[in-house]
């Protein structure tokens, strides 16, 4: 199968080609034909899959093959969680965009920073608008922006977009826009209120499945090491050290840890930066910016950046803290491991989130056996340690347990110098 295939303009031809998708992802095969037929779709995806272009590419075709068109008329609406996602989906389609013979105004909207140059942008209209829910109504609001006539509404991890509380805003929203419309939904998850939310939206929606379930990313090699709390900082600036690692995303489960864990990094030399909700926007935009171009090794940050982010080339996604649930540990390594890459995803597990630990396992149907990183033996080591590669229950570890483990764990498939 290749994008030929869509019959597609050979502008759009030409811009994957220079972004190398030779072959349509998973999602790109089931999503694409049946958008460019105009049907409603309903898709199960996770970042990583391809979904931005699975849907990006039916709406530019469309734009591309349509010779009069309303210069002020907006013909599709994406909605989005994160500012971050935004910017990410918005360069998507601009890069696609690029060898069309018109122009297609494509305009990122998105809450934490000014409203006037958005204003301003606006003016000269928008053929794609990606945006986050409140900036968007924001803008209708102040009257920037009419999304009376769009064409396609897509709504991109509307998982995410209902746990961040945007019901309302989606539901005021959808009051605004033609009933009669083409409906793209994209979420990794399907908890009962996106049920409802798909139900309530979709028009006999063509249905795609094409979710990895955690077992299939192998691209994602996944370990976990026993250590004490107190030694984490320490653990992590071994490991960067020891692996020579220079690309690490840091997940940790509040913003103060995120500063402090960074904090302590730059102390010992490593190159980090802290990444959460509570910086500005300026700031967020700035790290990543440094992360991608490399000018960054260590970016710790919440679950903020769990979801939606891209980063090219990040071959090792860290667990500081265990997510709190099994979900957010896919999103999380996901981050990791992208469009064919090798991925490496450690998470560090200590006593008292040994139970947890079992816990994501158990849900997510994986068996990571825990590593100890010789110099880093646990002194609290609990009594029902499940110890690395068939340690003893109901018996502290002895040390002879320890090194046959931190030796059998170099026979798992990353790698990892611990
Ligand atoms: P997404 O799930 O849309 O965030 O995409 C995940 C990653 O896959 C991004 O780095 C994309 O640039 C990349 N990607 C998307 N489609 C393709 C494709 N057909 N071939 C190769 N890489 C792709």
């Amino acid at each position: 199968m290749t994008f030929a295939s869509y019959n597609l303009h050979p502008a759009l031809l030409q811009a994957l080609q220079n972004k190398a998708y030779t072959q349509p992802t998973p999602i790109q095969q089931s999503a694409i034909p049946q958008a460019l037929a105009g049907k409603d779709v309903l898709a199960s995806a996770q970042t990583g899959s391809g979904k931005t272009a699975a849907f990006a590419i039916p709406i530019l075709q469309q734009l591309a093959t349509q010779t009069l068109r309303s210069p002020r008329r907006t013909l599709a609406l994406v909605l989005v969680p994160t500012r971050e996602l935004a910017m990410q989906v918005g360069e998507v389609f601009k890069q696609l965009a690029a060898h069309l013979p018109q122009t297609v105004q494509i305009t990122t909207l998105f809450g934490g920073v000014s409203i006037n140059p958005q204003m301003m942008r606006l003016r000269g209209g928008a053929d794609v608008v990606v945006a986050t829910p409140g900036r968007l109504l924001d803008l209708i609001d102040r009257n920037a922006l009419h999304i009376s006539h769009i064409d396609t509404l897509v709504l991109d991890e509307a998982d995410r977009l209902l746990d961040m509380g945007f019901a309302a805003e989606i539901e005021r929203i959808l009051s605004l826009i033609p009933a009669k419309r083409q409906n793209l939904f994209f979420s990794a998850t399907f908890p009962s209120a996106v049920q409802r939310l798909a139900r309530a939206l979709l028009h006999e929606p063509v249905r795609i499945d094409v979710q990895p379930s955690i077992q299939q990313l192998t691209d994602i090699g996944q370990r976990a090491v026993l250590v004490d709390e107190p030694k984490r900082t320490q653990l992590l600036r071994h490991l960067i050290e020891q692996n020579k690692w220079t690309r690490i995303l840091v997940f940790v489960a509040t913003k103060h840890a995120a500063d402090k864990v960074a904090a302590k990094l730059r102390k010992a030399r490593i190159n980090a930066e802290p990444f959460h909700g509570e910086q500005s926007q300026g700031k967020r935009v700035q790290v990543l910016a440094d992360f991608k171009a490399a000018r960054l090794t260590v970016v710790v940050a919440t679950d903020v950046a769990a979801r939606g982010l891209d980063i090219a080339q990040l071959p090792v996604v860290v667990n500081f803290d265990l997510p709190r649930s099994a979900a957010l540990y896919t999103h999380r390594i996901g981050r990791t491991g992208r469009a064919g890459e090798q991925g490496l995803a450690v998470s560090f597990v200590s006593h008292n989130t040994q139970a947890h630990w079992q816990l994501i396992q158990k849900r997510q149907d994986i068996d990571v056996p825990l590593d100890i990183a010789l110099g880093f033996e646990p002194q609290d080591a609990p009594l029902e340690v499940n110890f690395s590669n068939g340690g003893i229950k109901g018996k502290r570890p002895s040390k002879k347990d320890k090194l046959r483990a931190a030796a059998q764990s170099t026979e798992t498939p990353a790698p990892v110098s611990l």
